[in-house]
């Protein structure tokens, strides 16, 4: 393995899921506004049969609006510890780190409430079909049975690319491999980080992120096949509110600007 990869592996075996939770998904880094972004807009007509989260972490949010619109739902995580926390709220066995009730009825909120958080929740725990391993560094990031042969319909991935790689050439790399995982004209929906250069997965552990511009990952989609259908790049929390609510002792995440993109692959 790479010396880079593998020093990135190696920072991630003390990443502790409840403190990760804890830093960025409760007040006042709820990053509950990336949550309308996340809508599956119908005017880009992004619906089908497979929606894939790559690097899904110990969080729900990112398919909280995809559920409605795919039949199935398939979480993946680098660590056993992550998959574990997703399976304990799949299987509502308790014992989760999160409450995930208030991100629940938000989008039910923004979606215009179509139907109450409760059956949302019950949703999205029918059509989560599995939590499984990925490594985007392998040139074949998942098992080779674990998706059917054509692919997903859809990738999402949010915070995971730019916060798992050493550099802008590793990043790169790692979108050439999940493409693969994709169907022909499938769609990805990527959201990350600019200029971030490590935030917090647990108690002291600061995880270094491969500081990006928007050209830079911009070129690395293109690269890989991608074609851009929308792009939305917006000010997470102007720096100085951020650091003034945070305090700098508690500040998990050095970034102001986050990417959201909707991009296809074009063979
Ligand atoms: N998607 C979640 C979110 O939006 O909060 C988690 C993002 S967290 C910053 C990065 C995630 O990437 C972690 O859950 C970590 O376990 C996972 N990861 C680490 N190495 C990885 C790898 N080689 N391949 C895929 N995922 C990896």
């Amino acid at each position: 393995m790479e010396k880079g990869i593998a020093a990135m592996a190696a920072c991630y075996q003390t990443f502790d899921p409840a403190a990760y939770l804890q830093y960025n998904y409760t007040p006042p880094r709820s990053l509950a506004s990336h949550l309308h972004l996340l809508l599956f807009c119908s005017a880009d007509d992004v619906s089908g049969e497979l929606l894939l989260d790559i690097g899904s972490g110990p969080t729900l949010y990112q398919v909280l609006s995809g559920c409605e619109v795919f039949n199935k739902v398939l979480m993946t995580d680098f660590l056993e510890v992550n998959r574990q926390e997703l399976r304990r709220w799949v299987q509502d066995a308790g014992g989760c780190s999160l409450d995930w009730t208030p991100y629940l009825q938000h989008v039910c909120k923004l979606e215009g409430r179509r139907y109450t958080w409760t059956e949302k929740a019950t949703r999205l725990r029918r059509v989560i079909v599995d939590v499984l391993p990925i490594d985007v560094h392998r040139p074949q990031p998942m098992a080779p049975d674990a998706l059917p042969a054509a692919g997903a319909d859809c990738l999402v991935s949010c915070f995971c690319l730019e916060s798992v790689s050493p550099d802008l050439a590793a990043f790169t790399r790692a979108l050439g491999h999940i493409r693969k995982l994709l169907k022909p004209d499938g769609h990805l929906m990527l959201i990350g980080a600019l200029g971030e250069s490590y935030y917090l997965g647990g108690p002291g552990l600061k995880i270094p992120v491969v500081p990006l511009n928007e050209a830079q990952v911009c070129a690395s989609l293109k690269e890989s096949g991608f074609t851009l259908i929308r792009l939305e790049v917006y000010n997470l929390m102007a720096k100085k509110t951020l650091f003034s609510l945070m305090g700098t002792q508690k500040m998990s995440r050095q970034m102001t600007f986050c990417l959201v993109f909707l991009w296809t692959m074009s063979l």
